[in-house]
């Protein structure tokens, strides 16, 4: 249900995306944390003890209605929206001591196995506890005295903290890292969506914590896509119109061409608020006297793998490899598993050789 990081990024990290992360570097290491985040700084100092290499971590954010889970690898712990740490309540005792009260009345477990509750046990002002995370519907609560963890249910925090914590979201965000300084290739893909392969490319680029821009058709979008998209934008990807009938625009009057591109735009605005910065011209027929009547950016390519021409991966690999320089725009077609199953020799292979694969807007940004 977690997704545990635990690779480690072979670049440093400047810039975030999603959402804003501190960095913090000790000897030779690097680690992104939520801002302001205290717990956040101390771990990352943790995460760099013993660290030869120089290293980049990142953390993955679970959003929990106003909480996050943040992963990092071997750590994790609550963070509330604002991404200041997330205590638990606590109450006092007649002689004004603070007490954790109530919470654990639950369940105790030990080594996996269930400890029988002895109130006293913890009704006690002095314990330590650490928040681990959460798990299914409750919280994970570790007492380092007891050498205990506690389950304590989200519902039961909920109404005493006053604070939603929602269910895991499906999707998570973490923050994308790019160095500017550092190569970089834009891996696109036209003509989806698709059922069967534009699922299998998402997955496969983010086990690679790679990202890619989609430039879809509209009149192959269909309603359950518009779920799939948006887990996809959460893992970093950006998308980008290629008309609703992959139409050649330079055929068209300015007015159909705009309608054209913008059908689709308006399909993920209106699906889950997301507004496409780009959009790529079938056939690359492009007409200057759209720049004015469309508001997104037009983008070509600098590399043409010909996937649709070749159809068998392990000659789209050969010629990619050829071909590709640094710093370009490859174009690709997601609708065809020859182009996907190519992608599994491309993407490890492009990360090996130190590029960073990134989405078509976020290279604008570089430029
Ligand atoms: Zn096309």
């Amino acid at each position: 249900m977690f997704m545990l990081l635990t690779h480690r990024l072979s670049f440093i990290g400047v810039k975030s995306a999603n959402e804003g992360a501190a960095k913090a570097q000790y000897g030779k290491c690097l680690v992104f944390y939520p801002e302001n985040s205290k717990k956040g700084k101390e771990q990352a100092k943790k995460l760099c003890e013993g660290v030869e290499e120089k290293t980049v971590f990142d953390y993955t954010l679970v959003p929990y209605g106003e909480c996050y889970q943040v992963e990092y690898p071997g750590a994790s712990y609550i963070v509330n929206g604002d991404q200041t740490d997330l205590t638990l309540p606590e109450s006092l005792d007649e002689n004004g001591k603070t007490v954790l009260r109530d919470y654990l009345i639950y369940t105790l477990k030990k080594n996996g196995s269930e400890v029988v509750r002895d109130r006293h046990f913890y009704d006690r002002s002095d314990f330590e506890y650490e928040i681990r995370e959460i798990r299914g519907s409750d919280l994970d609560v570790y007492f380092p005295e007891f050498d205990v963890d506690a389950q304590i249910p989200l519902a039961f925090l909920a109404s005493s903290l006053g604070k939603d914590f929602g269910t895991a979201a499906a999707a998570y965000r973490k923050p994308m890292f790019f160095d500017p300084n550092q190569k970089y290739l834009c891996l696109t893909f036209d003509d989806g969506p698709s059922r069967q392969t534009s699922r299998e490319l998402m997955e496969l680029l983010n086990h690679y914590d790679a990202r890619a821009t989609f430039y879809i058709v509209g009149s192959r979008l269909y309603e359950p896509d518009i779920e799939q998209i948006k887990e996809s934008v959460s893992y970093g990807n950006e998308f980008g119109s290629h008309t609703q009938s992959h139409a050649d625009l330079t055929k068209l009057s300015t007015a159909e061409a705009r309608e054209e591109i913008m059908i689709p735009y308006n399909d993920l605005k209106n699906g889950f608020g997301y507004e496409m910065k780009t959009y790529r011209p079938p056939y690359g027929a492009y007409n200057h006297s759209l720049d004015d009547a469309v508001n997104l950016k037009p983008v070509l390519w600098d590399i043409d793998s010909r996937d649709w021409a070749i159809r068998n991966s392990s000659e789209i690999i050969q010629k990619v490899k050829a071909e590709y320089e640094d710093n370009t725009i490859v174009l690709f077609h997601e609708i065809y598993q020859e182009t996907v199953d190519s992608m599994k020799e491309l993407i490890p292979y492009f990360i090996e050789q130190g590029y960073q694969l990134i989405t078509v807007s976020e290279a604008d940004g570089i430029n």
